[in-house]
């Protein structure tokens, strides 16, 4: 099993990503909203995602078909992460919250998904 925490800059916010094999890819979408955050995206099942602590610290951002779920933290507004509209069934992780982010990054294989054109949208 490979760990994954995470959390928002202030702290608030605290998460594990337990996942089966290492993260090796992270989507970047371009959306408007995922473009202006510059995030980038990993999956995660709702049974690999552990909030510690935080959930009432998470505020919801939704726009447009409001399909999509977007939190953040409340005290300091880093998007920690949402379920995308693509698969509102499951989490998007944004990567760059990971404390393995620097160490991930090099290694990280970077999956371009188009949010800008999504009739119905595809899986990302
Ligand atoms: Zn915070």
């Amino acid at each position: 099993m490979h760990d994954y925490p995470g959390s928002c800059h202030c702290g608030a916010v605290r998460f594990v990503v337990h996942r089966q094999s290492p993260i090796a890819e992270a989507v970047e979408c371009d959306c408007s909203l995922c473009t202006k955050k510059g995030v980038l995206l990993v999956g995660a099942q709702e049974a690999e995602l552990e909030i510690v602590q935080g959930q009432d610290d998470l505020n919801l951002y939704q726009f447009g078909s409001k399909t999509a779920h977007h939190w953040f933290c409340k005290h300091c507004g880093i998007h920690v992460l949402n379920r995308p509209r693509t698969a509102p069934e499951r989490y998007a992780v944004n990567a760059r919250v990971l404390d393995a982010f620097a160490s991930l990054r090099p290694g990280l294989t970077i999956i371009p998904f188009d949010g800008q054109n999504h009739p119905k949208d595809r899986r990302a």
